[in-house]
């Protein structure tokens, strides 16, 4: 192995520059999910002749034409999947061993929130040891990592007993999951997975789960100029999202029996609120007035709010779970406040429950990862629980692939300035070159 790994090692640093050009490259082509569509196409098709050329046997499909997948009781209802395709290829082993999915999403968030001050959305530019963009950390560098990882061993004439599946899925962002649905109904599987979302280099053998919900609450709009009774939903916002926050304060004071040791130091679950607004507050622009004059307020209480809020579970816990707690927690602080005396807020459901899974600490492959870092001795080998939700439940929990969680480090997922570590790119391609050799030969 200490032979291989020297190989391996040199192979990586001599085709450094071209882990990062791939990178910078995915990271220019956007492929921004805007739900209920996508726009994954030119990525994917661009994935599709680099897997080719590196001389994989490629699988190019479209997600409608999956047959099941629309019946399937796990598929979210309401996106869209025209040129959206998943891209999945196979280095196949020469039999006998155990195999290995390499798997990712290609789909980024959008690029807002703007400004971006560092570098803009799309310009895979490297500055001090960093590569900027759209999904440079989330996840198109952990991406080109686990391709490349597997490339080395093919160029270096490594041979391999097991079959090795690198996979670039469409629609995870936004609790989609549908890509790697697809991809499992297709029949892709395997003995192990690993899925580089982000984790600065850690191992997450478990992650969490949660639930989107947005919040409706009803006012009576206008202003009371014959003394008739106004209820102005802002009010009632103000005290939701007070509410909120006491809650999450609340149940973290109570971790439970149930949690995950690797959640025993953090076992904070968050109450994510992602946006407020107001329903009924705003008018049309008179004709010819340009939209930057137009002031546009109506001088009364709107007739609504609404507001997005996320809330993070531990594995374990139910979707009914949940919805109880959380639903009966609110109304029973409102119930004596006359604010909501005349409506309830209406809790609308806004994407599938997400669930939290895991893997047994002594799974094997988590020994293979553990030896894959004590070869490359620069590295810590650490485990930790993530600290957010993805689509490795259905991995785990539906498909019977044990999938742990490895990605590079960076910054700003989901944020302005997002970016991925160059030397973790470079490393993680090491590491992961070695766990395919370990698991699969
Ligand atoms: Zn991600």
């Amino acid at each position: 192995m200490e032979e291989i790994a020297k190989k391996i090692d040199d192979w990586v640093d001599a085709h450094a520059d071209e882990i990062i050009d791939l990178t910078g490259r995915l990271v220019q082509i956007p492929s921004e999910n805007k739900p209920p569509v996508g726009f994954e196409l030119a990525c994917q098709n661009y994935l599709r002749k680099v897997l080719e050329d590196a001389g994989a046997r490629v699988d190019y499909f479209f997600l409608e034409e999956v047959p099941g997948f629309k019946e399937s009781p796990l598929y979210l209802q309401g996106r869209t999947y025209k040129d959206r395709p998943n891209v999945v290829g196979t280095f196949p082993g020469t039999g006998g061993g155990k195999s290995l999915l390499l798997i990712g999403h290609i789909d980024t968030v959008p690029m807002e929130p703007m400004p971006w001050i560092e570098s803009s959305p799309f310009s895979g530019e490297v500055k001090n040891g960093k590569l900027y963009g759209r999904g440079a950390y989330d996840m198109k560098g952990g991406m080109v990592s686990m391709f490349y990882g597997m490339k080395c061993l093919r160029d270096l004439g490594i041979s391999l007993r097991g079959d090795v599946i690198v996979e670039s899925d469409v629609d995870e962002e936004y609790g989609g999951s549908n890509g790697t649905l697809a991809s499992r109904i297709r029949g892709y599987t395997a003995d192990a997975a690993i899925v580089p979302e982000p984790t600065n280099m850690v191992v997450y053998p478990v992650h969490k789960g949660g639930k989107w919900w947005k919040i409706n609450l009803k006012g009576t709009p206008g202003r009371s100029f014959s003394q008739e009774e106004i209820v102005n939903p802002i009010h009632q916002m103000a005290e939701i999202v007070q509410i909120l926050r006491d809650f999450e304060k609340e149940r973290n004071t109570r971790p439970g029996p149930d949690i995950h040791p690797l959640y025993r130091d953090n076992p904070n679950l968050l109450v994510h609120i992602w946006q407020v607004g107001c329903e009924g507050a705003t008018f049309s622009p008179a004709p010819g007035v340009d939209e930057k004059e137009h002031l546009n307020v109506l001088t009364g209480a709107p007739s609504g709010c609404y507001l997005h809020v996320f809330v993070e579970t531990h594995e374990g816990t139910s979707e009914e779970d949940l919805e109880k707690e959380f639903t009966g927690y609110i109304l029973s602080r409102i119930e004596k406040n006359p604010l909501f005396k005349h409506s309830k807020p209406e809790f609308e459901k806004k994407i599938r429950y997400l669930e939290g899974s895991h893997i047994p600490m002594d799974h094997p492959l988590l020994k293979s990862i553990e030896k894959a870092y004590h070869s490359l001795s620069s590295r810590p080998f650490t485990v930790q629980g993530a600290p957010y939700q993805c689509d490795v439940y259905l991995l785990n929990r539906y498909y019977g692939v044990p999938t742990a969680i490895l990605g590079p480090g960076g910054a700003n997922a989901h944020a302005p300035d997002e970016y991925v570590l160059i030397q973790d790119l470079i490393d993680l391609t090491k590491i992961f070159a070695r766990i395919i050799v370990d698991w699969c030969s």
